[in-house]
């Protein structure tokens, strides 16, 4: 079958109404993206607000959820948020036991910019508080943008993947709903994940645990929204199963293999891309043109299919090359050779903390 009648027919079985897929706006505190604070214990005759952002940029569209995720030392902190002209909104807080925390409200329907505080509701000390991100979306059905897939180079069944760290060893969970289809992908889409910038296997795979559930239960998406996953040491993590369809790039999540940098490449963190992971990307690309005969040069980062940051100042510029090692068919020297990971049952996931592996309880 033809690769366009295979996609149409896709389309014509996927559910009618898709759970809006990445329809977040970013959403900016005078032109910078997230904030930091310190959370410092009130006295009873000081105030108990901690933070107070001001009126946010405008929001461009509607929105009746908001979002932030980012780090936070003591739990007792915490957070509203208020529409214009409107009242203040508690956002109900998950957080993982190394602080990583997400946390989400509900508001009615209507366009305007947010206004974010943090109040102290117990605080013993003083720690930093990180927002690595705020964004406001609204639910609605996917529409997918009219894209067929262009010319593909030879393909190869028999290509060889890429090393990974498998879901079993982030202890993933299942997907809300199955999976979609998306067999042939024809196009690659790099992202940064704006979250943690990781110094370890250990808190990569925690990270990815936590951006799984933060995708699931925050966004309200069946299962992690990309395909693969690397971190600055150029370690591998895979995400929703490669063949299925991604939820990462809105309207154009058909055919299109995501792959996202753990951390934040765009001020004020200006993380940076290493060449170690650099490198990785680069071994994935090859192998998804030998295997699916992918042009080289459907490699796009999100910022041209969106209005958004992602994938970040630092790592946008970094497409040309990615694009030229996804094309050569000399390998690209690795700083860091990763192991094989074998796909465990989840109970018997590899421990990947000195034996002293613990679920984040979110
Ligand atoms: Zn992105």
């Amino acid at each position: 079958m033809r690769a366009d009648a295979l996609l149409a027919l896709l389309l014509l079985a996927a559910p009618t109404v898709l759970r809006a897929q990445d329809l977040g706006f970013d959403v900016h505190f005078g032109s910078r993206h997230g904030a930091e604070f310190t959370a410092r214990s009130s006295s009873w005759w000081s105030s108990k607000v901690l933070f107070d952002s001001g009126f946010s940029d405008p929001v461009p569209g509607e929105w009746d959820v908001l979002l932030i995720q980012g780090v936070l030392p003591d739990p007792n902190v915490r957070f509203q948020a208020a529409r214009s002209g409107g009242s203040w909104v508690d956002l109900d807080v998950t957080r993982g036991p190394d602080g990583r925390f997400w946390a989400k409200g509900k508001f009615p329907r209507k366009a305007g910019p947010v206004r974010l505080r943090a109040l102290d509701a117990g605080v013993a000390g003083e720690s930093a508080v990180s927002i690595y991100g705020a964004e406001a979306f609204a639910d609605a059905p996917e529409t997918p943008a009219p894209s067929l897939p262009p010319s593909r180079g030879p393909v190869d069944p028999g290509a060889k993947p890429p090393l990974v760290h498998g879901r079993a060893e982030w202890r993933a969970v299942p997907p809300v709903n199955p999976y979609s289809p998306d067999p042939m992908p024809w196009r690659v889409t790099l992202h940064h994940t704006d979250g943690r910038y990781t110094t370890n296997l250990a808190e990569s795979l925690e990270e990815t645990r936590f951006i799984q559930d933060f995708h699931q239960h925050g966004r309200g998406w069946s299962d992690i929204g990309y395909h693969f996953l690397v971190d600055p040491l150029g370690n591998v993590l895979e995400g929703r199963p490669l063949e299925t369809l991604g939820a990462h790039t809105l309207s154009n999540n058909e055919g299109n293999v995501g792959i996202v940098l753990l951390g934040t490449y765009h001020a004020p963190k200006n993380d940076q891309p290493t060449p170690a992971q650099l490198a990785a990307v680069a071994s994935i690309g090859r192998f998804l043109v030998k295997r699916f005969g992918i042009d080289p040069a459907s490699l796009k980062g999100h910022r041209d299919y969106k209005q958004t940051d992602c994938p970040g100042d630092l790592a946008y510029p970094k497409l040309p090359e990615l694009r030229a090692a996804f094309g050569a068919t000399a390998p690209v020297p690795s700083a860091r050779k990763p192991r094989r990971v074998r796909v465990s049952p989840v109970a018997t996931a590899p421990d990947w903390d000195g034996g002293q592996s613990r679920p984040l309880g979110l």
